[in-house]
């Protein structure tokens, strides 16, 4: 998953007279600007290994992976088998960061360019901080700014920040938005509220405890304006906003009960893009698609509704995986993956095992039976339910989790990884886990 192997091409480093084969780094010489290095490979036959002095642990498939913690400048690394020794030079260069001052503006208007333009509640691209997608059109105050962010008044005490390339700066003059009308509709498996105004206004969604708040702001009215709709949310349920002829609509359905569901499976990467590339080369692509197609097969079996976002080794965009699911108004869309190591220190017991990751409160409950269901089947190290910002599971319309297997660049997970009876348990444990979820 991480950006680090990414970027990898599948170069490999080979040179037998050393007895390794390094995956990473491909180059002898390179520069970065990242805290540590990571040394990622699998054993040509050499006896020991040491880096920097230090001894690496070897699976008995031959993989290995350790990390080194870098100094500004330049990086001797020294690898040393029972063959001699091999040096690896990293330049990393200092890291520049100054924090940009807020800075106060006199309020402008300015208005949303596009539709889904993320509304975040600090000015940082990035994390959990997403408060609402705005709708192309919007019309927004502006009133300070900070770095590559504005700051959007929504209320006397409330602000929200978005980024500067999102929105027009106009010299438009204020104007409040009339309301025309609210309206809730009742069904039985959902509940939709409507608010109608005269123009495209700002707003957040709040998945609270017990309900979905939808707060539509009216920033150009001079006294303090906001409008609360409050929806009582099911145990299993789903949300989504969309304009409906000038009118906010807002639905929060309760999931289907058991075999109505749909669900649609994952397999992350595709074509071009591989992936983490593993200690003994292999893409994770092909470890996802695996699995993603045992684990759609006994949800068939069962009788579910089951869609896959690609079947073979293909390119598939982030939004076309997320078209796929809405086009066919998915309920759970479960994300198959394997993990590897970013910036951090590499710890061979540490950096392995089972992760589960969700965006929206709605999806942790699914996290939760995945990570215990996966680890119990697959044996994996239980690497803990998370939060993370993936484009997939993103969307609130259906209950959207991410499953990162194992790690493809953790040397024990290796011996895992590559063994068909491990990608038929962990299909298994991701399988059993959304029947589990459904049927609750
Ligand atoms: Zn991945």
């Amino acid at each position: 998953m991480r950006a680090l192997i990414l970027f990898l091409s599948l170069f490999l480093f080979i040179n037998n007279a050393f007895g390794f084969e390094l995956i990473l780094p491909k180059e002898k010489k390179s520069a970065t600007t990242s805290e540590y290095a990571f040394f990622v490979g699998k054993s040509k036959g050499f006896e020991s290994l040491t880096i920097d002095g230090q001894s690496v642990f070897t699976a008995s498939n031959g993989a290995f992976a350790h990390s080194v913690k870098l100094r500004d400048g330049e990086n001797r690394i020294v690898l040393r088998t029972n063959y001699g020794a091999q040096i690896y030079k990293i330049y990393k260069s200092a890291s520049v960061y100054n924090e940009c001052p807020i800075e106060e503006m006199e309020p402008v208007k300015a208005y949303v360019n596009c539709d889904n333009t993320p509304l975040r509640s600090t000015p940082i691209d990035g994390g959990l901080n997403r408060i609402a997608h705005l709708f192309g059109g919007t019309h927004l105050v502006i009133n300070g700014s900070k770095g590559d962010f504005l700051r959007v008044k929504l209320g006397k005490n409330k602000i929200a920040w978005i980024a500067k390339k999102d929105v027009t700066i106009t010299s438009d003059s204020f104007y409040p938005a009339d309301f025309i009308n609210m309206d809730t509709e009742r069904f039985k498996n959902a509940m939709i509220q409507t608010i109608a105004f005269s123009k495209k206004l700002p707003y957040t969604v709040e998945d609270a405890e017990k309900e979905i708040i939808f707060r539509v702001y009216n920033p150009e009215l001079s006294e303090d304006s906001v409008y609360n709709l409050n929806i009582p949310k099911p145990e299993k349920y789903a949300y989504n906003v969309f304009l409906e002829e000038g009118k906010y609509t807002f639905k929060v359905r309760k999931l289907p009960e058991d075999n109505d569901v749909t669900v649609v499976i994952d397999a992350g990467h595709g074509g071009s893009e591989k992936g983490a590339i593993g200690c003994l080369g292999d893409e994770e692509k092909d470890i996802n698609l695996k699995i993603a197609q045992q684990t759609a097969q006994l949800l068939k079996d069962r009788g579910y509704n089951v869609i896959m976002t690609r079947e073979f080794d293909a390119n598939v965009s982030l939004q076309d995986r997320v078209n796929i699911a809405r086009e066919n108004n998915a309920d759970v869309f479960v994300s198959i993956h394997l993990n590897s190591i970013g910036d951090i220190p590499m710890n061979i017991h540490k950096n392995r095992g089972t992760a589960v990751f969700y965006f929206n409160n709605n999806a942790k409950k699914l996290a939760e039976i995945l990570e215990n269901s996966v680890t119990g089947q697959a044996g994996t190290r239980n690497d803990g339910v998370q939060t993370g910002s993936f484009a997939v599971i993103r969307p609130t319309d259906y209950v959207g989790v991410l499953v990162e297997t194992a790690y493809m660049t953790n040397p024990l997970d290796s011996l895992l990884y590559t063994n068909d009876k491990f990608i038929k348990k962990a299909a298994k444990g991701i399988a059993n886990g959304i029947i589990q979820y459904v049927k609750k």
